[in-house]
């Protein structure tokens, strides 16, 4: 048996974890939260979502019945981490919200989509949502059903370009039920007052009288871990949304496809 140590307990994580400790290795999971799942777990909020939390809950069942070590509450740092003298280790800290870099971003109404969706954040009743990929258009699903009025811009030519089609036909009746206002082929600029200066076809304009600006542009890998354990470990991997952001059925390929080679 082998001693490994994996980093987040997103759905990468847990698989990795659970498959890894069934098949008799020690394994020790650190996970920041009180609770696992990572984005998935936020992902398993808006509407006609909660199925995704019985994959979490499923692979912490399992991790559970095979003896992982669960240290949940526990920020990983790299020295914690080669304390534990590890065979293994996996970095599977996944990703946050990136922030675009333009002028105004630092305004107070700017909040990000993962905050709205678990509450961290209220929003106001009228809200411009930067950013129509799957997250936006929950975000804007969410909001929606809740009588918000939104606003939804996106850079492309479509929003729900990442969603599966089955997915996206029934997302985009709501949007259209929650009567959500869709701008294509437009691109923030700068964040104003209370909206965003945009550019479309090649001409800028304002819009304004916004309560908030929900930003939904994307992911941004967290692995700063990588570079601080490298050399001081015998061995080490990193999965998931950590290595680049994708989706949940990635970072658990990824787990398990490891877990069978440990
Ligand atoms: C709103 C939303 C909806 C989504 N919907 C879908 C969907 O429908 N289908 C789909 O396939 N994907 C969806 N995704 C994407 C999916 O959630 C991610 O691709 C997936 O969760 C990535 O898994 P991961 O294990 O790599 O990382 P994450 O889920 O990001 O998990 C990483 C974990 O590591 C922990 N961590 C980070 N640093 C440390 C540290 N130093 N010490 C301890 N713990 C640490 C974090 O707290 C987190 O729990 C959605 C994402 C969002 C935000």
């Amino acid at each position: 048996a082998r001693k490994i140590v994996v980093i987040g307990g997103g759905p990468g994580g847990l698989e990795v974890a659970w498959i890894a400790a069934y098949r008799g290795h020690n394994v020790v999971l650190f996970e920041k939260e009180q609770n696992p799942g990572g984005q998935f777990r936020i992902g398993a909020i808006p509407p006609g979502k909660q199925e995704l939390a019985k994959a979490i809950n499923y692979s912490t069942h399992m991790g559970e019945k095979y003896g992982v070590d669960f240290r949940f509450g526990t920020e990983a740092d790299a020295d914690q981490v080669a304390a534990e003298n590890p065979d293994v280790v996996i970095v599977a800290t996944g990703a946050k919200p990136g922030i675009p870099d333009i002028p105004g971003v630092d305004n107070p109404k700017v909040v990000t989509a993962i905050d709205i969706i678990t509450g961290k954040e209220d929003a106001g009743e009228k809200v411009l949502i930067v950013g129509g990929g799957l997250v936006g258009c929950e975000t804007a699903d969410l909001l929606g059903e809740h009588g918000h009025k939104v606003t939804l811009i996106e850079t492309l030519t479509e929003v729900a370009n990442d969603v599966q089609e089955s997915v996206k036909h029934f997302l985009m009746l709501r949007l259209k039920r929650h009567e959500v206002q869709i701008a294509t082929n437009t691109t923030v600029k700068e964040i104003l007052q209370d909206g965003a200066k945009v550019e479309k076809d090649g001409q800028e304009k304002q819009l304004a009288g916004f309560d908030n600006i929900i930003i939904a542009v994307g992911a941004k890998s967290v692995n700063h871990l990588k570079q601080q354990l490298e050399g001081k470990v015998p061995e080490l991997h990193v999965i998931g949304d950590a290595s680049e952001p994708r989706q949940a059925i990635d970072a658990i390929e990824e787990g398990a496809s490891l877990a069978i080679k440990l």
